[in-house]
């Protein structure tokens, strides 16, 4: 059986997703977005093209603000003023809305995390991911270098009987471009008739 891979995409939607679109679909594979709440805003067609196509969005709070830097008030608004937006997101496409919406923090989760309270006060769990592609770095590696860290990563979880969940960007909290995320999973879809975990 082919390995379950689960793509994760943070920071967008952004001025790749579309094109991300179109990559996922000719390889009809889902993945999850976890969005940035003052991106969505702008991109509610956006969304609702995600929607309908299949894909999952999650929460990645409003502004995609550093650890410690928000209280824990701010921090819990930012993150529901975003689920009111995927749950808008739903309703334009004519959807249900989802009982719950996962939640990614940016930065990811540290042990000593000051936001771990926050998480307690919404009882909801983090969203992470055993592999994190450095396609967030400026410049970004090319794709053939990012594809074949997903390739290794996939065949090791493969070959220790796990899952593999990988965390992209397809955009950043700037907005910018990631042609190079883009061709990457173009590549690694196209290496392999990968079961997604949907
Ligand atoms: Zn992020």
């Amino acid at each position: 059986m082919p390995p379950s891979l689960r793509l994760t995409f943070d920071d967008g939607p952004g001025p790749s997703t579309p094109l991300l679109l179109d990559v996922l679909k000719d390889a009809s594979f889902k993945a999850t977005f976890f969005v940035l709440g003052k991106h969505l805003a702008a991109e509610q067609d956006l969304a609702v093209r995600m929607l309908r196509e299949g894909h999952t969005l999650g929460n990645h709070t409003w502004t995609h603000a550093r650890p410690g830097d928000l209280s824990a008030d701010d921090l819990i608004e930012e993150i529901e003023a975003t689920d009111a937006l995927i749950r808008a997101a739903h309703r334009h496409a004519g959807l249900d809305a989802p009982h719950a919406i996962a939640l990614r923090l940016p930065y990811g989760l540290q042990a000593d995390d000051p936001r771990r309270v926050v998480l307690d006060r919404l009882a909801r769990p983090h969203a992470g991911w055993t592999l994190i592609v450095d396609d967030w770095r400026r410049p970004a590696p090319d794709a053939q270098t990012l594809a074949g860290a997903m390739l290794d990563h996939v065949a090791a979880q493969t070959a220790s009987g796990h899952d593999a969940v990988i965390c992209l960007h397809d955009s950043s909290p700037r907005h910018d471009t990631r042609p190079a995320t883009v061709e990457a999973v173009q590549l690694l879809l196209g290496h392999a008739d990968w079961r997604d975990a949907q």
